[in-house]
Order: C-alpha cells, then sequence, then structure tokens
C-alpha cells in the first residue's frame, strides 16, 4: 500500500458486502461502538471511533474511497 495523507476523511466499508451504508447501532461501553451493516446486516464493534453521517457524499467520492479501500495484510498474523 503506498504512502496515505491521514489527514483526509474516511468512508467505512462493510467488509462483507463492500457497502457504505454502515452506522452505530449502540454502544458496548463510552469507548466502543457495535456497528451494523444497513444492507447485510455484518456487525462488529469498533474501539475508539465514531462515525458521522452526510446526506452530500456522492457516488464518485464513494467510488474513489472504495478504490483506495485498506485491507489486512494476507499471511499476517
Ligand atoms: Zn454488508
Amino acid at each position: 500500500m503506498p504512502d496515505k495523507n491521514l489527514c483526509t476523511a474516511g468512508i467505512l466499508f462493510c467488509m462483507g458486502c463492500g457497502s457504505p451504508r454502515v452506522d452505530v447501532n449502540s454502544w458496548k461501553s463510552p469507548g466502543r461502538a457495535i456497528v451494523t451493516c444497513c444492507n447485510c446486516g455484518e456487525t462488529g464493534e469498533m474501539q475508539g471511533f465514531t462515525i458521522g453521517r452526510s446526506f452530500a457524499v456522492t457516488s464518485g467520492m464513494i467510488r474513489e474511497a472504495r478504490e483506495d479501500m485498506a485491507y489486512p495484510r494476507r499471511g499476517t498474523a
């Protein structure tokens, strides 16, 4: 993965289906969110972060972010 500018805004994607339609549905503790995909129902925990929604995100922005998605490296623990 090339160097990234960590000061850009990010878009959260579901690792199950790739949909950006994810949101916090509850809190396990004050710093640990339970996040659910509105498309496939995938649910996971996210610690130390939260989600801010915008209705002004364009399909082009989502496409650009999808092409830049981070994935865990294969073959590493
Ligand atoms: Zn999903």
